[in-house]
């Protein structure tokens, strides 16, 4: 995996951003980059590669937006861990191998599925 280390991406306050592939970390946080960082960032490349990287970028907005919507009713929702590419990507993370037998589209497994990480 590319890592592109700068003073501008990702927006200030975040560790890493994973664009197209290519892992954009902020310079002040470079030493957090660790192997369970990369292990998710590159979970979500394979998201992205088999979702054409349009479809990723699309499906995560529209369901970061459905999980908001849920929020105003369920407090304990954390949009953001609930989105199924993030699910995914935080249930795995720590396990090295599971890139080399994860299944195509493995995140829809993940898709509107209330219990699990928040
Ligand atoms: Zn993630």
């Amino acid at each position: 995996m590319k890592i592109f280390v700068n003073n501008l991406l990702p927006p200030r306050g975040f560790l890493a951003i994973n664009l197209f592939g290519v892992l954009f970390v902020r310079k002040l946080y470079v030493s957090r980059v660790n192997r369970r960082v990369i292990t998710h960032e590159r979970i979500h490349t394979a998201q992205m590669i088999e979702t054409l990287f349009v479809f990723f970028y699309l499906l995560y907005l529209l369901e970061w937006v459905y999980w908001l919507v849920r929020r105003l009713f369920d407090r304990s929702i954390n949009p953001y861990l609930s989105i199924s590419f993030e699910r995914e990507a935080y249930s795995n993370d720590t396990d090295t191998s599971y890139l080399k037998r994860r299944k195509l589209f493995s995140a829809w497994r993940y898709y509107f599925h209330w219990a699990g990480v928040r």
